[in-house]
This record gives structure tokens, C-alpha cells and sequence, in this order.
């Protein structure tokens, strides 16, 4: 007898929440028409601070916004950032401990536990009141439907036990657990990375009190954490910090040392530091007010955005610090990593998303909300395991290619099809000749391999490069689709800082069938193309090494043998032919005609150099 596996689609199956239980701030998202969507009821940002308030009298806790309104005036009744507990013992957080100010002791199962005004609270049953108010939102989103399945995500560090915590916390919660996955895994779910067959991703995830960086792999689909560092302990709270201690300066003369001390007034001080902050994301220079009517205190003072940015260096620096050792764990450089992914609110510091730019040489991932990214992706986790497909039909997608034409006529593909948008995507570029002043670039479209082929956008042109021998120049040229499908292009040159940029529609005028076409096209000619291609790589190859070769032409004629002289100027001249050649080995054989030709030439000139340096290098790479 044999068994036939079906693979049914159960469309009656309950569709699963993704939820984000942050140490700051968590939500919910569902899969809605072909996307994952956050759930915010009419007038509700849908994030709710993951914080409660115990009032004083032992009545309910109060969860969410209130919360920080109620630490204003009764600060020893608020609970925040309880995620750092999850699955600890009274013994692994003894220092931790300092920063709560409820009594902590355990449980008979060893659980640790505060005792909150009164009552005796476990991390899990804290946290389960903060997933009760994220379902109840979803809830009021969903129009009063509730969910009871979710998945929920934790920090990649996290152990079994912490993991064991927050599967009790929704347990407590009357969740039921679908899965619980990686916070960096969601975040490049969202992205929609594991479309992706292979590459390595970086996940830099600065929230409110804490910073992870973690290293992905992805094979087929499947996302392996290869390594995580971080600091428990640095986040947006200490970027607050910093503009806290700068109003101090100013106001401790004015109230006094003791009212500066006053948790209610710091707790004040602290929210107005964090509107100042945001806003300064937005504003190269912002108000930071402050005022306690009562006590007629109204203090205010300007903020430029450059000062902001000396005053968080170092933090910025420290997280920099922890990216190095996630590389060196993972046995990687920053240059191996294909993709970046920009996680937490406080990525949203523009000083912040720079250095992480530079740090990896490529521009990170943030057409998403950066505070909304990860319990996206755990909604597309939902999707997925309620036995839904991630069609690539549904997600809006490039449906062909968006490249540069290269030197030679070759087309370097930047924006590959079907990449979902919006994206955005950076490569680097060189000059092809010494002293190349301008870039020309022609923005194509297809999926064919050479320029001529393909459908041409638009040109534009990158001029104000300094003069400097070939290969030197770096020229970031940046491709951005915004969801309505128009694409920017930005050429920049690094050393200058020079720019050029242009806007076209590629899906302009465009019809369906004609898509159809160039991709069959591209079908029927894929050996032609790949020969053409090659051919066409290969001669760009070829000026490389004649250029090398005749700019070292008077070292030649003194030192090589005769015979050695008229073979290098033979396979050169061969080479400036090649131009007219079509079949790709006949081009092929001119190339190693003139490696073999240049070969001595290379040996006498590396004993020149430094031997060591250029040891086993082609002429043309040294
Ligand atoms: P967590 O993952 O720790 O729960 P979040 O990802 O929600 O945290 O990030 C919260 C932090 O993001 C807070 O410190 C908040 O001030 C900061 N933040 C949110 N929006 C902005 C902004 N526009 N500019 C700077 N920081 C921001
Ligand atoms: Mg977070």
C-alpha cells in the first residue's frame, strides 16, 4: 500500500498575529491582502510603551501610553524594560536589579519575582499583561475579532529558558504560540530576504535600552544565525541621556541640586530629551522644551543637529565596536555581507543609519519603519505557517531588471526582477581610463545581457571626478524604487562628495505583453547573450592589460629579450584588433595570447616593486 501526500491549502485555518514583544515598545501586525500590515486602531500609533503602572492603592495595573504619563507623577509604581528578567534567576541579574525599584526574591520554583505593591509578580505574568494589551489592540483593529494564535519574537541571543519565558508569558496571556523566531529573522522576512537563494545578511538593531547586531545566513530560503554581539545596555534611552545631562547643566543653578535628583522631575526631563531627539531626526536643529507650571519652570533651549551628533559619537562608536566582533565571530569582513538591515526605533538617527552605512560600505535596508520591521516579518512567519503561500505574484515586485550599462556594452544588473519594492540597492564603480573626469551612465531595463539589447531609460552623466589612475575613483551609484515604481538613480563620487542624479518611470509605456516578450527574448538568446557577454567582459580586459603594458613600454624595450619584446608588441597589436572579432573564443584566445605575452614583463617589473606585495598578480592588477 502506498500513502499519496496531499499538500492541502486550508484556507479555513485562524490567520496568526505577529507579535513584537520589544523591551521598549511592542505590536501586533497581520498578513492582510498580500502584505503584512500593522494593526492600529482608527487614532492608535498600534505600539504601546511595554511598560505597566501599579497604582498605589493595589488596584488593576494599567498597561501601555498611560503608563509614562503615570511615572511623571508616581515613578516607584512603573515597571519598565521587564524583558531584560525574562528567564533569569535572582542570581544571573543581581546588577541588573539595581535599576527597579521593587523588592526581588524567587519563586519555589526558583522563579525570580517582584514583590510589586503589594503583590508578587513573575517577568512571564508582567509580560503576559503587555501581550494581553497588544492582542486586545489587534483586537479593536480587526474590528473585534480576536486572535488567539501569534507568533512571537525574542532577541536571537536568547537562551531555551528565556525562550521557555516567553512562551509561558503568552501562555499566561491566553496566547497560543504558533512559533517563536529571531527578531533579526523577522526583520529580514519583512524584507522579504529569504526569497533570496543564498547571501549573508547583517541585522543592526538599535531599540530603547538595547543594541543587537546579528550576523544571517540564508540558504534556500532557510535563515541561520552565524553570530550575535551587542550591548544590553545602550540604546535611544542613552541618547536621551546625553541631551538630559546637557539640560541639567543648565537647570541645576536655576531649581537646585535636590529638585534635579527628583525621580518625577528626571522622568519629565527624560520625555522631553526624546521629543527633542526625534524631532532632530527629522530637523537639522530642534526645540528641547521643558516646564513644570507648577513650579513655574519653563526652560528651553536650541539644538542643532550637529551638536546632538558629537554628543552621541561615542555610543554610536560602541555599537560600531560590537558590529567588528560579530564579523571577526562570523569569520567574515564587512565586504561579505550582501544585505543590511536597519532595525529599532532609534535607527531612525540619520548620524546612526550613516555610520552603519560606511561601517558596511553599502546602504542599509530602511524603506520599512524601522520600529514596525520585525513584527512585520513575524506576520509574514503568521502567514506562512497558517498554511498561506508567499506568492511573489501578490508582493509588488520589479518585473524586469534594472541595470548599468558597463564599459564594453556589457549590462551590470543592480535591481535583479522580481525584487519586491520599494528597495533600494548600491554598488560600487571605478573609471575605466586614467584621469577620467566624468562617468556616463545609461540606465537599462531587461534581462539581456548587453546594453544594445536591453530597453535604455535614460542617461545621465557624473562629471567633477578628481584625475587619478584608472580603477582608483569610488562611485557609489544608488538604485532606488519607491513603492510607486519610480526609480531614482544617485551617482556619487566619495572623495568629492560630487553627485548626479536622475528620476525615470521604468514601467513607463510598457505593456504587459511587451514584459512578456523581452523576458522570452531573453529565454531564446541565453547562450548568445552569455557568449556576447564573455566577449564583451573579455575585451574590456584586454584594453586593461594593453594600457598596463604600453605604459611600461620603456622598461620593456631596455630590459626584456628580443624575442620576448616582439611577442608582447605582436599579442598587443593582436589585442587593439579584437575590437571586430565577434566569436567569444576567438576573442578568448587573443586575451591569453597577450597573458602569456606579458608574463616577463610582469616578472621584471615586480622585481622592481616590492617582490612581496605583488607576488602572484597579473601586470594589469599591479
Ligand atoms: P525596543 O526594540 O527596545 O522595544 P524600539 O525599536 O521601539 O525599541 O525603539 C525605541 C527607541 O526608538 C526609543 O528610544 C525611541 O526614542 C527611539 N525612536 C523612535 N523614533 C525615533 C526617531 N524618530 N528618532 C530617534 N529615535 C527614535
Ligand atoms: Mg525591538
Amino acid at each position: 500500500m502506498a500513502f499519496i501526500e496531499l499538500n492541502v491549502l486550508n484556507n479555513t485555518a485562524e490567520p496568526i498575529l505577529g507579535i513584537d514583544l520589544g523591551t521598549t515598545n511592542s505590536l501586533a501586525a497581520l498578513w492582510r491582502d498580500g502584505r503584512p500590515e500593522i494593526l492600529k486602531p482608527e487614532g492608535h500609533p498600534g505600539r504601546i510603551p511595554s511598560a505597566l503602572y501599579f497604582p498605589k492603592d493595589g488596584g488593576e495595573p494599567a498597561v501601555g501610553q498611560v503608563v509614562r504619563e503615570r511615572a511623571l507623577v508616581d515613578p516607584e509604581g512603573t515597571i519598565f524594560s521587564i524583558k531584560r528578567f525574562m528567564g533569569c534567576g535572582l542570581a544571573d541579574v543581581k546588577d541588573e536589579l539595581e535599576s527597579v525599584q521593587f523588592p526581588a526574591s524567587e519563586t519555589a520554583e526558583g522563579l525570580l519575582q517582584f514583590d510589586v505593591r503589594g503583590r508578587k509578580l513573575t517577568p512571564q505574568e508582567i509580560s503576559a499583561r503587555i501581550l494581553m494589551r497588544v492582542q486586545d489592540v489587534a483586537c479593536k483593529a480587526l474590528g473585534g475579532h480576536k486572535l488567539k494564535r501569534a507568533v512571537i519574537t525574542v532577541p536571537a541571543y536568547f537562551d531555551d529558558t528565556q525562550r521557555q519565558a516567553t512562551h509561558d508569558a503568552a501562555r499566561i496571556a491566553g496566547i497560543d504560540v504558533a512559533r517563536i523566531i529571531n527578531e533579526p529573522t523577522a526583520a529580514s522576512l519583512a524584507y522579504g530576504l529569504d526569497q533570496r537563494k543564498e547571501g549573508k545578511i547583517a541585522v543592526y538593531d538599535l531599540g530603547g535600552g538595547t543594541f543587537d547586531i546579528s550576523i544571517l545566513s540564508i540558504d534556500s530560503g532557510v535563515f541561520r544565525v552565524l553570530s550575535t554581539s551587542g550591548d544590553t545596555h545602550l540604546g535611544g534611552d542613552d541618547l536621551d541621556r546625553t541631551l538630559v545631562a546637557l539640560a541639567l547643566e543648565e537647570l541645576i543653578p536655576k531649581v537646585g541640586q535636590e529638585t534635579a535628583q527628583d525621580p518625577g522631575f528626571l522622568q519629565g526631563l527624560r520625555l522631553a530629551a526624546e521629543r527633542c531627539k526625534h524631532e532632530l531626526s527629522l530637523n537639522p536643529e530642534a526645540d528641547f522644551h521643558f516646564s513644570i507650571p507648577d513650579q513655574d519652570l519653563r526652560w528651553h533651549r536650541r539644538v542643532k543637529r550637529a551638536e546632538f551628533e558629537k554628543l552621541i559619537g561615542p555610543l554610536v562608536a560602541r555599537t560600531l565596536d560590537a558590529c567588528r566582533r560579530v564579523l571577526s565571530d562570523a569569520k567574515l569582513q564587512a565586504s561579505d555581507i550582501d544585505e543590511v538591515v536597519l532595525v529599532g526605533g532609534s535607527t531612525r538617527v540619520p548620524a546612526v543609519r550613516k555610520a552603519v552605512e560606511e561601517f558596511f560600505g553599502r546602504a542599509p535596508h530602511n524603506e520599512l519603519d524601522p520600529d514596525q520591521v520585525v513584527a512585520l516579518g513575524a506576520a509574514v512567519q503568521g502567514h506562512i505557517l497558517s498554511g498561506g503561500t508567499r506568492d511573489i505574484l501578490l508582493m509588488d515586485v520589479t518585473s524586469l531588471s534594472l541595470g548599468l550599462e558597463t564599459m564594453g556594452g556589457a549590462v551590470s544588473k543592480i535591481v535583479v526582477r522580481n525584487s519586491p519594492i520599494p528597495c533600494q540597492v548600491t554598488e560600487g564603480f571605478t573609471t575605466y581610463a586614467d584621469n577620467q573626469t566624468g562617468i556616463d551612465f545609461n540606465i537599462v531595463q531587461g534581462e539581456r545581457e548587453l546594453a544594445a539589447d536591453c530597453r535604455s531609460l535614460g542617461r545621465f552623466k557624473l562629471t567633477g571626478i578628481p584625475p587619478m589612475p584608472a580603477g582608483m575613483a569610488k562611485v557609489s551609484v544608488r538604485f532606488q524604487l519607491d513603492a510607486n515604481g519610480v526609480l531614482n538613480v544617485t551617482a556619487r563620487e566619495e572623495s568629492t562628495g560630487a553627485i548626479a542624479e536622475i528620476e525615470v518611470q521604468p514601467m513607463h509605456g510598457l505593456q504587459d505583453d511587451q514584459v512578456e516578450s523581452m523576458l522570452q527574448a531573453s529565454y531564446d538568446n541565453a547562450q548568445d547573450d552569455f557568449d556576447h557577454r564573455r566577449a564583451a567582459d573579455l575585451k574590456v580586459e584586454i584594453g586593461t592589460m594593453i594600457r598596463a603594458s604600453e605604459s611600461n613600454m620603456e622598461i620593456a624595450s631596455q630590459a626584456l629579450d628580443p624575442e620576448s619584446l616582439a611577442d608582447l608588441k605582436d599579442a598587443i597589436q593582436k589585442g587593439h584588433d579584437v575590437a571586430t572579432l565577434k566569436d567569444v573564443n576567438e576573442v578568448q584566445a587573443v586575451r591569453d595570447e597577450l597573458e602569456q605575452a606579458t608574463l616577463p614583463l610582469a616578472a621584471i617589473l615586480m622585481d622592481s616593486v616590492a617582490k612581496k606585495a605583488v607576488a602572484g598578480k597579473h601586470l594589469s592588477e599591479i
